[in-house]
């Protein structure tokens, strides 16, 4: 399996404790062609006191990394921003002035709060809270096709574009996407004009799910729509968990007529096709 790992979080991010080299092994173990590090950047004031994240020391454990391993496959400098509306010129202007090889960008806030949380679910149906949730992608996509507008592509990847599910299926032991296929066509059409890719997120596979972030009927939808090509990210946390779900990714892909996945690297996009 030559495919490109591009989620991948270790201690760099708070709530990861996996040394860097560990997800390297692993992916040198399983065969991958690289892995991507893209670790959280979360601004929100509740969260901006825990990010751990320090581009120095960051950017300096890639470079030891891709010393050591650069030969035997490709190692990635990448981010996961948190999309907070009201800190969108911070975020702007910290993504200008530091290089990666590819920005994501991810929706993990509904109604104000941290979807994770148990408690923010109290009161709203499954409904409900997912179609908020939904919304705010739809706003975080539309955010990104002005941005392209004015001034080209700023985020490379959109994150686990049905995220929500995640999280119903553990509180609720449900989740309900499809009832909302008008916002999710809202969603891929901004994402196409936005030049925003969305990723396949294998990581709710590890989580008593049956499905990536998103599952078959929203990537096939985005094939129909014009989309050819996506990256595969596990967002593993600990080294097992690397390149874990590609394969029914992959089986996922071909089933929506999908024949490539993306290669960020600097910023530049490349297509790698699938497989025999
Ligand atoms: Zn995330
Ligand atoms: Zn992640």
């Amino acid at each position: 399996m030559s495919y490109f790992d591009q989620h991948v979080h270790s201690y760099h991010s708070f709530d990861s404790s996996t040394p860097p080299e560990d997800n390297v092994h692993r992916a040198l173990e399983i065969g991958l062609g690289g892995v991507t590090f893209t670790e959280h950047f979360d601004t929100h004031p509740d969260d901006w006191r825990s990010c751990t994240y320090k581009e120095e020391v960051y950017t300096a454990a890639i470079e030891d990394l891709r010393k050591r391993y650069g030969s035997q496959l490709f190692i990635g400098k990448g981010i996961e921003v948190c999309y907070q509306p009201e800190r969108m010129d911070f975020i702007l202007n910290y993504l200008a002035e530091h290089p990666f090889d590819l920005v994501i960008l991810s929706i993990h806030y509904f109604r104000g709060q941290a979807v994770h949380g148990r408690e923010h679910w109290e009161g709203i149906t499954v409904e409900e809270g997912t179609r908020c949730y939904l919304e705010n992608v739809l706003d975080a996509a539309r955010f990104c096709e002005r941005l392209h507008r004015q001034r080209g592509r700023v985020f490379d990847v959109l994150g686990h574009l049905d995220l929500a599910k995640r999280y119903t299926q553990r509180f609720f032991d449900r989740y309900n996407i499809d009832e909302h296929e008008d916002l999710i066509d809202e969603i891929l059409q901004a994402c196409l004009a936005a030049d925003l890719v969305p990723e396949i997120n294998t990581s709710t596979l590890r989580q008593n799910l049956h499905e990536p972030m998103p599952g078959q009927r929203t990537i096939s939808r985005y094939a129909q729509l014009g989309g050819q090509a996506v990256p595969l990210g596990s967002d593993a946390h600990l080294p097992q968990s690397v390149g874990a779900g590609f394969d029914q990714a992959v089986s996922m892909l071909r089933k929506a007529g999908i024949r490539h996945t993306v290669l960020f690297r600097n910023r530049d996009r490349s297509v790698v096709p699938l497989s025999d």
